[in-house]
């Protein structure tokens, strides 16, 4: 049998949700199915949004608003749709219909207050054996990182933004 995983990718460095990605597409081609839930975001204009109409298997639903949440002072709406991711990913993660289950930015969503630490750990207790459970964003908690299987951090060495180079389509979003 399948041994599903809990991976976490944080860190201040860019790479954190394209390797969720990543594994997604790798996961699509060897006939698993998908499910990818984007917490604080709320925009087509990303790329993996009108990617995933032509691939198989690849469910991408985005639970957030496509304005930034201010930290500490999230608006009602920023915390009803992260409740509702949070409720969207107990659904998925029970039914173990997915043997890949993406939570995007969901590190972020507990650390701006969005999310309660304990509720995020609780779904993984939820979670069934052959289902793999990703978890990004920087400033994971260090609850997390202990129960995790594998924690990979991705280090801010420099990024083209401090050379004054704007967000490029396909590469920021
Ligand atoms: P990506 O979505 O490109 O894989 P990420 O998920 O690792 O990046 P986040 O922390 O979610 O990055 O930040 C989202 C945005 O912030 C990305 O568009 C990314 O380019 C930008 N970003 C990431 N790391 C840095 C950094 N060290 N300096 C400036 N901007 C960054
Ligand atoms: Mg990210």
């Amino acid at each position: 049998m399948r041994k599903g995983l809990t991976l976490v990718y944080t860190g201040n460095g860019k790479g954190k949700t394209t390797a969720a990605l990543g594994l997604a597409l790798r996961a699509i081609g060897h006939g698993q199915r998908v499910f990818m839930i984007q917490f604080m975001k709320g925009s087509a204009e990303y790329g993996e949004i009108q990617a995933a109409r032509y691939l198989p298997h690849f469910t991408l639903v985005q639970k957030g608003l496509p304005t930034f949440v201010k930290k500490g002072e999230p608006s009602p709406e920023d915390l009803r749709l992260a409740r509702e991711g949070l409720e969207l990913a107990k659904q998925v993660i029970q039914a173990g219909e997915h043997e890949l289950i993406i939570l995007d930015e969901v590190n972020v969503a507990v650390d701006y207050g969005l999310l309660r630490e304990q509720d995020v750990l609780e779904l993984i207790d939820l979670k069934p054996e052959g289902v793999t459970l990703v978890l990004t964003g920087r400033y994971a908690s260090d609850s997390l990182l202990g129960k995790a299987d594998m924690v990979s951090e991705v280090k801010d060495v420099k990024h083209h933004f401090q050379r004054g180079i704007p967000s490029q389509p396909g590469i920021e979003y």
